[in-house]
């Protein structure tokens, strides 16, 4: 909070889009409040908040994390003193939601009235199922951001820390399709579409030409692949893009990255979007309709080459490929293909007969070796986990498999390969014995975006 300001995140934005070429980061997290417009602010945190002032009350979209939400309403109080009227949460995931009861310890502590909290009616929904999914959700948060998953190790069982903290505000009013809503000059229309969630929402204010879009336009590969968390809609996703295009938006208020202003910059980073969703959707959609597995259409489906070095498609956060599979589980199940995978063995019995097959646990290991020094780290993981599966005590099998990965983590753009990545080294350091929660802890914590 103390130094230099940062650069005004439009001007950055403006600098990115008209040269085509990246700056980093684009998903700043600087807490500093930048005025947008006269009446219109954004904080960007952990997710953004944008404020607008009506002149009779505050519109607040998204409350920003648990962790930031205080320091959210600290910068936006340096701004201004008027109550918070109303607040949208654009969905429910805990980076958007989680700062709510800042807000609301705000409200009580200057004497105003609570604030209004606005969402799409699947948001209680996802509420419960945090709730009814605390340890995993945790355990799979620290996983991505590449923290080991022991839950009696990290103490997150039972009475244990919330994945969705007990003072998250409930969503006063909920609506399906759309609503509107009036705070003194201003009238903003909600509209729900499904896209990184079922629950999702983008505010349209038609007179400004205005969209607060979420997590739709996050300045990274679209969040609509996530390994480990449930089904998300890149086709609607895609339909989303266009629909904002259609309207006529002239200004994207994203709740990270940055903004986007002007129509025709607007419709370069919106039209990038959708055009590689609709390519990866729509390729996977043809493979599957012709019969191919899932095996053939991982290794087949591909951004387009000239989307591939987009600033605001980069994959650092998801992935193309985790895409494509969420569309083959969206329409095909939970079944690879493979027959063998329908109803299978243990996988340490598999790997055991694999190992007599190459006489010891060395040969395996020996060859991850060797396909990691020829570059084939995607072959090389299958050996040591084989290697481990069939002698989880054999040290050289562990110590191999910590290599192997935090070579592939090298090798990795995306922070959900990365994660997953560094938590299975570690996993393997774990059982060397050897300390590998630390340094992951502090990473893990902040680890609540969606
Ligand atoms: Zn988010």
């Amino acid at each position: 909070m103390s130094g230099q300001r940062s650069m005004h995140p439009v001007d950055v934005a403006n600098r990115v889009i008209d040269s085509g070429m990246a700056e980093s980061p684009h998903n700043r997290v600087t807490h500093e409040l930048s005025v947008i417009e006269d009446d219109v602010a954004v904080i960007e945190s952990f997710s953004h908040c944008w404020v607008v002032d009506t002149g009779e009350g505050l519109v607040c979209w998204d409350a920003s994390g648990v962790q930031s939400g205080p320091t959210v309403v600290a910068a936006l109080r340096q701004w201004t003193d008027r109550p918070v009227h109303s607040l949208v949460y654009t969905h429910g995931h805990v980076d958007h939601v989680g700062g709510s009861g800042a807000f609301v310890a705000d409200a009580q502590g200057r004497g105003d009235p609570r604030p209004r909290f606005l969402a799409h009616e699947a948001v209680p929904a996802r509420f419960e199922r945090y709730r009814a999914t605390n340890g995993w959700n945790l355990a799979i948060n620290r996983r991505q951001f590449g923290g080991i998953r022991n839950p009696a190790k990290l103490g997150i069982g039972g009475d244990g820390p919330r994945f969705l903290t007990d003072d998250v505000a409930e969503p006063d009013e909920t609506f399906r399709d759309h609503m509107s809503f009036t705070v003194g000059d201003r009238t903003f229309e909600l509209r729900h579409a499904r896209g990184e969630t079922d629950d999702h929402a983008w505010g349209w204010d038609a007179e400004r030409r205005t969209a607060w879009t979420g997590d739709f336009t996050s300045w990274v590969f679209p969040n609509a692949g996530n390994p480990q968390k449930v089904q998300r809609y890149p086709i609607e996703w895609a339909a989303a893009m266009r629909d904002m295009l259609a309207v006529g938006v002239e200004r994207v208020y994203p709740a990270h990255g940055l903004p986007i202003v002007g129509r025709q910059r607007v419709e370069i980073v919106l039209g990038d979007i959708a055009e590689a969703l609709e390519h990866l959707t729509g390729r996977t959609l043809d493979l599957m309709n012709e019969g191919a597995s899932i095996d053939e259409i991982i290794h087949t489906v591909r951004v387009p080459d000239h989307l591939a070095d987009r600033p605001w498609l980069a994959p650092q956060y998801d992935e193309p490929e985790f895409v494509v599979r969420n569309v083959y589980r969206q329409f095909g199940g939970w079944w690879d293909g493979n027959a063998a995978n329908l109803k299978p063995a243990p996988e340490a019995a598999v790997a055991a007969e694999v190992v007599g097959l190459a006489g010891s646990v060395e040969a395996l290991v020996d060859r991850a070796q060797a396909l990691v020094e020829a570059g084939d780290v995607r072959l090389a993981c299958h050996l040591v986990e084989m290697a481990v599966a069939a002698e989880p005590e054999h040290e050289g099998a562990q110590r191999a498999r910590a290599d192997v990965y935090w070579h592939r983590r090298a090798a990795e753009r995306s922070l959900m390969s990365k994660g997953v990545y560094a938590a299975a080294a570690r996993e393997s350091e774990d059982a060397l014995g050897e300390d590998a929660a630390g340094d992951s802890i502090a990473a893990s914590i902040r680890g609540s975006l969606g």
